[in-house]
């Protein structure tokens, strides 16, 4: 077991390409820590700097309380599974899995027991005398993890190593996965753009966008209390609401959330009020999670939204309803480019807020206008649909198009964030 400590760690690709950007992350001897972000954020690279495959262009590798920069890939004790684990076509699957205990020239009595054991545990122990190219994807994918595991390295790196198998083995694999590693007691980072394999697999999961660390914490606390608005988007099955709204404080009793029709109050007490009023006179970003809001009766006097039914989807478990509330929705607020610290560039973010500001200062008819040129010109839309709020209903359409809705909102799970999408009261960690 290994404990990992990235300081500083900055890769630039020849070009002056920055793939990551001064990252400080730390994975505990025997942790499961998932890396997660969307495609080209970085999480390969990373991956590859630790496996000592790619060079740190700038910053410290610590394994083990050894500064590792320059240490040679075979001396890192670092086992890695990567996306198609190749393996070697001539050989059985006894062959492939006992190879490196060979090439260590292990005791062969000692290599038959670990190959039996490992077999066993990643269910291929009916197959070990067949070759690679009779197998299912799934049991070649099995074998390439055990290959990787025999020899019990100290790190077990892990590069979407589900990603090309079909969704009912891709669930199989995860949860052996997770009961091999945990048994095996080994740390393990895992990479994938995959929220559900993040979810259920990690003790804690690092955010990256852009080669930039967004949000580190255990499953539970990234999506209930997640540091930005990108991470509370990314991390959200169903699309997340978010709306603008301006602060105000009237004569003091209160702090109210205003989106213009509708609009909602935390009193004092509330541990967050204090932080939103030194935004009175601007605005923010709230967020909501579909599952934060549930239908009430119109006599329903709690905090609430109200709208009427634009359509409802049925998704199996769950029915999603849209309902047009007269709120326009924002796409979420793309963190800032880190590139420009190499090229010099003017990045987007401030965009968005002179945006949002628009939309409040403008007359109606404009404010359609530039509700249309916001949503079209952001590389996020379509993320959002205009003027709607997304419900879950659970599986139970309770309304039906075109009805008067009306909407309970819980505040204890709305989030609230600048208009650059930072969170206006720090996340709990
Ligand atoms: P991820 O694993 O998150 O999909 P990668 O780490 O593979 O992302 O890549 C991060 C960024 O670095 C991408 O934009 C990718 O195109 C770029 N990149 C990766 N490898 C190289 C390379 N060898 N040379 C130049 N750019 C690279």
């Amino acid at each position: 077991m290994s404990s990992v400590v990235l300081d500083k760690v900055t890769k630039v690709y020849p070009g002056d390409y920055l793939a990551v950007d001064r990252l400080n992350l730390r994975a505990e001897a025997g942790e499961f820590l998932v890396l997660l972000g969307p495609s080209g954020c970085g999480k390969s690279t990373l991956l590859r700097m630790i496996a000592g495959l790619e060079e740190i262009t700038e910053g410290d590798l610590w394994l083990d309380g050894q500064l590792a920069n320059h240490l040679a890939p075979r001396d890192r004790d670092v086992a890695m599974v990567f996306q198609n684990g190749a393996l070697y076509p001539h050989r059985t699957v006894r062959g492939n899995i006992a190879f490196p205990l060979e090439i260590a020239k292990s005791d062969p009595a000692l290599v038959r027991e670990r190959v039996t054991e490992l077999s066993k545990a990643l269910h291929i122990d009916e197959t070990l005398d067949r070759r690679p190219g009779t197998l299912s994807g799934g049991q070649r994918q099995r074998v390439a993890m055990g290959r990787a595991i025999v020899r019990q390295p100290k790190l077990f790196l892990m590069d979407e190593p589900l990603s090309n198998l079909d969704a009912g083995m891709r669930t199989e694999l995860r949860m052996e996965i997770s009961a091999l590693v945990r048994s095996l007691g080994v740390t393990t980072i895992y990479v994938t753009h995959d929220q559900v394999e993040a979810l259920t697999l990690a003790d804690r999961i690092a955010i990256l966008n852009r080669g930039v660390l967004q949000d580190v914490g255990t499953p539970a606390q990234i999506y209930n209390d997640p540091a930005t608005a990108f991470v509370a988007a990314f991390l959200n099955s169903q699309q997340l609401n978010l709306l603008a709204a301006n602060v105000r404080t009237p004569q003091n009793q209160y702090v109210m959330l205003d989106f213009g029709p509708h609009r909602l109050t935390l009193p004092w007490s509330d541990p967050r009020a204090y932080a939103i009023s030194q935004h009175t006179g601007g605005q923010v970003l709230v967020g909501m999670r579909p599952d934060g809001l549930a239908p009430v009766p119109e006599s329903y006097e709690g905090p609430s939204f109200f709208g009427r039914v634009r359509t409802l989807e049925y998704h199996g478990h769950e029915w999603l309803a849209y309902l047009e509330c007269g709120m326009p929705a924002v796409p979420v607020p793309e963190p800032p480019d880190p590139r420009v610290r190499l090229n010099g560039e003017k990045n987007g973010s401030g965009k968005l807020a002179g945006l949002v500001r628009r939309l409040f200062s403008s007359p109606a008819h404009e404010q359609e206008h530039q509700d249309q040129e916001q949503v079209g010109q952001h590389p996020n839309s379509g993320i959002h649909r205009r003027s709607d709020l997304i419900v879950r209903l659970g599986n139970r359409p309770v309304w039906r198009a075109g009805d008067a809705a009306k909407v309970a909102v819980d505040l204890s799970r709305v989030m609230i964030f600048t208009l650059d999408g930072a969170r206006i009261d720090p996340p709990r960690r």
